[in-house]
């Protein structure tokens, strides 16, 4: 039986929940299960890492540190940024916005300055992973070179939609 390792395909069910208020931050329940490409760096690092040598049907329960996960939370990150480059948004405390750089939350609107942070939303955090293995198959070739996984919750290359069109790395 194949199990997790690099270049296989894992589908996988998974309920990730933040360690210290047991909050639910993000889960596949009820949504197609996860399809990533394993040894690709698709995943924060602890998560691959847990899932190696599993196989269908494991439950895997396991806590990741945030430098297992996505980091501790970065200062620099956190930055005043004049009003001016908000253009015509209107900024208030806990929006999240989308930069040139990936999505930022804003923290303080002050006069003519606004605080904001860059850090991911999960940066710093102690997070637990409930995992359920659905599905370990070998990759294809063609996966591999993409980088990611093709398929039932993984990438679909669809021409005529771009929103579904490959942002792999090194792909297409
Ligand atoms: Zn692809």
């Amino acid at each position: 039986m194949t199990t997790v390792s690099k270049n296989t395909v894992a589908r996988v069910h998974y309920t990730g929940t933040l360690a210290e208020s047991g909050e639910i931050f993000d889960s596949s329940i009820g949504r197609d299960p996860l399809a990533f490409l394993v040894g690709h760096k698709k995943m924060i690092p602890g998560f691959e890492r847990e899932l190696m040598g599993a196989k269908v049907g494991d439950n895997v329960v396991f806590t990741l540190p945030p430098e297992d996960a996505y980091g501790p939370i970065i200062q620099d990150a956190i930055q005043e940024v004049p009003s001016d480059m908000f253009g015509q948004i209107n900024a208030e405390p806990g929006m999240v916005l989308m930069s040139d750089i990936g999505p930022f939350k804003v923290l303080e609107v002050g006069e003519g300055t606004i605080k904001v942070d860059f850090n991911h939303a999960l940066a710093g955090k102690t997070l637990t992973f409930d995992v359920m293995v659905v599905e370990v198959r070998d990759a294809t070739e063609e996966e591999i070179l993409h980088g990611h996984a093709h398929g039932p919750g993984g990438v679909t290359h669809d021409t005529q939609n771009e929103d579904n069109s490959c942002k792999g790395d090194g792909c297409c």
